[in-house]
């Protein structure tokens, strides 16, 4: 079968022609649909995440046809439409059984540490395939699978509750998700901070109250849009120190700030100006939950999670087109996100 594969650290993926998995009892065998290209595997690609079992099929977005089911699977037929959760584990070991699996041991992520869905087919464990419903579209149940299953996990970590303010830090993807996903915990004000024009314009599209950080602090902008209250919970996902000591400041008595953005910076506060006396709490957030995969399932086939057209480009099982999208992340500044559409029938 063909496989667009990493093999080595820093060079262009490579198209290659490799056997056809072989499933265990406990496997399924997916026949790709489509598999989103997402800015980790850029990074895996360059060498700032590590990779050290090489070549691997990169492509950890996948949605497509349950082609074959091992014995002990019985969730899932031959045929049926699913996506797939990425954290393959173990199930046994004390985070598994405590329902944290992205701890887990043994843990491996599919299209990282093991091959993933650049490809025509991909076996994962039975358990990491879930049933896409008919209304979903195979890009959208691809691309949902990672960076909206990661936003849900964070308005989940932050227990953002229905009638609670919140400010999101950093209009991506991420932001994207995490704002539908927002009102559809029916929260009530949405307040986006953002410095690109483009992102605040469609922030206001989505009825958002866009908060420009060029224009001034957004902790003060933040506290005259809520009368000095601040908001109920806030989410950085931009990945810089100042950003997180905004999204801290910008909090209300007894909010929560969950962080999400990546960064080696270090973050200060006053302890007790901004921490101890308002009572927030400050919340790390590290991927998602096969268990919280229904809920966004369930948002997206009813429509409260939706992905424009416009929102979405599609490329070839190519290497030459993949390389290309990779490398567009470098420079990139708009949440279309690109996926392989490497089924004909899609
Ligand atoms: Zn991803
Ligand atoms: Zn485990």
């Amino acid at each position: 079968m063909r496989a667009v594969r990493l093999t080595q650290v820093g060079k262009a993926l490579e198209e290659a022609e490799v056997d056809l998995p072989e499933i265990g009892g406990s496997d399924v065998l997916i026949r790709v649909a489509a598999s989103g290209i997402c800015h980790s595997d850029e990074h895996y690609r360059a060498g700032i995440s590590r990779i050290d079992r090489l070549p691997v099929t990169l492509g950890h977005e996948i949605a497509g046809w349950i082609e074959k089911v091992g014995g002990d699977i019985k969730h899932v037929t031959r045929g049926d439409r699913v996506c797939v959760h990425y954290l393959a584990h173990c199930g046994s070991c004390e985070f598994c059984i405590r329902g944290v699996e992205q701890f887990c041991r043994t843990g491996e992520m599919i299209g990282k540490h093991r091959d993933g869905g650049y490809a025509a087919f991909v076996k994962v464990p039975g358990k990491n395939a879930f049933v896409l419903p008919d209304e979903i579209s195979f890009a959208s149940g691809a691309i949902m699978m990672c960076s909206s299953a990661t936003a849900l996990h964070a308005l989940n970590k932050a227990r953002l509750k229905p009638g609670e303010s919140i400010a999101i830090f950093g209009f991506g993807g991420l932001g994207f998700s995490t704002l539908q996903l927002a009102r559809a915990l029916e929260c009530d004000q949405i307040y986006v901070v953002e410095i690109n024009p483009a992102k605040l314009a469609s922030a206001k599209l989505f009825e958002a109250v866009p908060i420009d950080a060029t224009k001034g602090n957004p902790v003060e902008q933040i506290a005259h849009a809520t009368n000095g209250k601040g908001v109920d919970v806030s989410l950085q996902l931009i990945g810089s120190a100042k950003t997180m000591r905004h999204a801290v400041q910008c909090l209300a008595v007894l909010g929560r700030a969950a962080l999400v953005g990546l960064t080696a910076e270090s973050m200060s506060i006053f302890p007790y100006t901004e921490l101890i006396n308002k009572e927030v709490e400050i919340i790390g957030v590290s991927d998602h939950l096969a268990a919280e995969l229904p809920t966004l399932i369930e948002f997206a086939r009813s429509g409260k999670l939706d992905f424009p057209p416009d929102a979405l480009r599609f490329v070839d099982l190519d290497a030459e087109q993949i390389n290309a999208s990779l490398h567009a992340f470098q420079n990139s500044i708009d949440h279309v996100r690109t996926v392989i559409r490497v089924a004909s029938d899609v």
